[in-house]
């Protein structure tokens, strides 16, 4: 019989308390952003992590090593805005030391990408994700509070000229705010070889301008590019991705992740670890687990790998589907937590768990 044990003694199929395996990890690299996305970060300061907790490249390259030991392939960076994390290639470089990862995926809002996006597909990055919510710049300006949508359009264009492929743009759909581009944004993507990806407005962290009334559900996209592309046909599932895909009649593919009002969280295999080393298992949870304490106190390898996989086996969060099961009583609002909370937990904020 094939041994399919682990050189480490770890077996790799760690499943969690409902059977979902360990796969993906979101890996952020700062809490810190140059945007303020109202449905984000919707105030201008907040409380950051502690300079001195957040990981080195090193530190972080080290803890990735033990969830690739359990079962970990796929590492996404993100932030708050990775690209403020000073030398991102050199993280790639190093996670790229661990041959048990098979991809690196960058989500980024674009504003430093055309410096930087050179240098990192020379370190080896995969692929990389534009959050790109409207095409029009005023639209972009009120939404983000910052003036930055000429950098976001040339750091798109510079993804195609380097040869990435894979290239996505991330958008929130926004009832009365950007459900009038939905084409647009579509026909853009086009023009990038980027597909383009709408999330469901989510009721995460201190999104407090979240409201139900604001999210443009799948159905209420679908039914807008039904009527302008005509027959929208829906693609194969691939296992655990959370944008369920489509494609229009011309072969143009689209993706909607309905987080509000179709939850996936049963075949969710991702996990968040923020920049200072809290590991969350769920982007609603409210608990998670310190890992820079004991990689800093100098715990075992064989010890880390333990609670990392002792952690991931009693989980059993289901959070969006909780929130939405809160819809029925008419308590999903009530269940966003208040911005003193915030204050005196950063990392519950969505900018500091990496959306
Ligand atoms: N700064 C990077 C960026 O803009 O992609 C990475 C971090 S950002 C938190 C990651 C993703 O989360 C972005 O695509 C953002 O639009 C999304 N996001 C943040 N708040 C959200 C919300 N309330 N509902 C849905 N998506 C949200």
């Amino acid at each position: 019989m094939e041994d399919t044990s682990h050189p480490t003694g770890f077996d790799q199929t760690v499943v969690d308390a409902f059977g979902r395996p360990l796969k993906s990890l979101r890996l952020s690299v700062t809490d810190r952003c140059n945007l303020r996305c109202s449905y984000c970060m919707p105030e201008e300061d907040y409380v950051w992590l502690p300079r001195d907790d957040v990981l080195t490249f090193e530190e972080m390259a080290t803890l990735t090593g033990f969830f690739t030991d359990l079962g970990v392939d796929k590492i996404r960076l993100t932030g708050g805005e990775p690209l403020l994390r000073r030398d991102l290639p050199r993280l790639i470089r190093l996670l790229l030391q661990n041959h048990n990862i098979k991809e690196i995926a960058l989500t980024t809002n674009g504003i430093l990408l055309s410096d930087q996006a050179q240098a990192l597909y020379e370190a080896g990055l995969h692929r990389v994700t534009v959050s790109l919510d409207t095409l029009r710049p005023e639209r972009f300006r009120q939404l983000t509070r910052r003036d930055e949508y000429a950098r976001v359009i040339e750091g798109i264009e510079s993804v195609g000229r380097i040869g990435f492929t894979g290239f996505k743009l991330d958008t929130v759909a926004i009832r009365g705010f950007n459900d009038d581009e939905l084409i647009g944004l579509i026909e853009f993507g086009k023009h990038f070889q980027a597909e383009v990806r709408f999330i469901e407005y989510m009721d995460v962290g201190g999104a407090n301008k979240w409201a139900p009334e604001k999210v443009l559900s799948r159905d209420a996209m679908l039914a807008t590019l039904g009527k302008y592309y005509g027959q929208i046909e829906p693609m194969p599932e691939r296992g655990s991705a959370p944008a369920q895909r489509f494609i229009l009649p011309d072969g143009t593919t689209f993706g909607i992740i309905p987080s509000t009002t179709t939850p996936f969280c049963s075949n969710c295999d991702r996990s968040r670890i923020t920049a200072d080393g809290m590991w969350y298992r769920c982007l609603y949870a409210t608990t998670g687990t310190d890992l820079r304490k004991p990689l800093r106190d100098g715990m075992s390898d064989h010890d880390m790998r333990t609670l990392i996989r002792a952690g991931w086996e009693s989980r059993r969060d289901r959070g969006a589907e909780e929130r939405k099961a809160l819809e029925r009583i008419g308590l999903r609002e009530g269940g966003l937590i208040g911005i003193e909370k915030l204050r005196e937990d950063p990392h519950l904020e969505m900018h500091a768990r990496g959306g």
